[in-house]
């Protein structure tokens, strides 16, 4: 048992960015409440795996939960050959419900189990070309993909997405984008191993409740001038961005330093989802610039299958 006994039960550790020295300064419950007493709650299930519920919708970003072994987090990286795995049990058991799904960028490690999720909930996904050509290669049903690029605003029932430009977050000495390429035209074949899942162009999401605001980037990038002037109730941020100067900080800036700031894909996802996350990327320098740059931000950490309402 790692460290499970010791955290279970926590569900969110709320750090106030301007406590003194940047530790936690409070712990709350959030176990205990009903989704009919919030207006949005916004669940985790690992990597950029987001569930965002309100009583009549239930909009996913990423959803992954698969996870088989690639060694990701290994100083070797993940293997390439690695082949794709979709545990559907696994799936029927953590995410039952989606009106819409919203994928932004092709890796396995958002997209793999989103042809299975597709065709049993009936959701509306959005992706690039690259992503619904990956999605129809594994069969997603075609109706339901809806190709973006980035600029649009749509309306949904009770919620509106914005979706905006982006890239992948650069990695190395010559800043490239892991498994990189595009698939447009007729579908490939079905991709059978990681490296068959390209990037496919990144995008980034605006998810609007009304009262609550959400934004997503599914990787640790972003386009300053493409977002300049949106104003999300919760940033999602993940560890990266090394390539980008005062990569955390711009991004607070651009979004108008939200009132909550969420950490995401910072777990190691070969490591089990029914755990406490194991850290694959550190957060706690996250949060450091946070507070130093955004003192009224809030910033938390939401544990695996965990919860907080907004
Ligand atoms: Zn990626």
């Amino acid at each position: 048992m790692r460290r499970r006994g010791l955290l279970k039960g926590a569900g969110v550790a709320a750090v106030t960015a301007a406590a003194a020295g940047g530790g936690i300064a409070a712990a709350q419950q959030t176990g205990e409440s009903s989704p009919s007493t919030a207006s949005v709650r916004l669940r985790w299930l690992g990597t950029n795996a987001w569930e965002f519920t309100t009583g009549t919708a239930t909009v996913l970003i990423d959803p992954w939960v698969s996870r088989f072994p690639t060694g990701a987090y290994t100083p070797e990286g993940a293997d390439p050959e690695t082949e794709i795995e979709v545990h559907e049990d696994v799936v029927d058991e953590h995410l039952p419900k989606a009106d819409t799904i919203l994928v932004t960028h092709g890796h396995w490690d958002h997209i793999a189990d989103v042809p299975y999720l597709a065709a049993k909930t009936s959701a509306t996904v959005l992706g690039t070309e690259t992503h619904l050509n990956l999605l129809r290669a594994m069969d997603a049903p075609e109706d339901q993909l809806s190709q973006v690029v980035g600029g649009e605003l749509y309306q949904f029932d009770g919620y509106t997405v914005e979706v905006f430009r982006s890239s992948h977050s650069a990695s190395g000495e010559h800043k490239r984008i892991t498994f990189g390429g595009t698939r447009p035209g007729a579908p490939p074949k079905r991709p059978k191993r990681i490296e068959d899942l390209v990037e496919g162009g990144s995008l980034t999401y605006l998810l609007d409740f009304g009262g609550v605001s959400f934004f997503n980037a599914g990787s640790a990038s972003f386009h300053e001038r493409e977002i300049d002037g949106i104003r999300p109730t919760v940033l999602f941020l993940q560890p990266g961005g090394g390539h980008t100067p005062d990569y955390v900080e711009r991004l607070l800036a651009a979004t108008g330093f939200p009132p909550y700031v969420v950490a995401t894909h910072w777990d190691d996802f070969d490591e089990p989802l029914t755990e406490p996350a194991a850290i694959g990327a550190d957060w706690k320098p996250l949060r450091d610039r946070v507070a130093a740059a955004s003192p009224d931000t809030e910033f938390l950490l939401i544990d695996h299958l965990e919860h907080h309402d907004f």
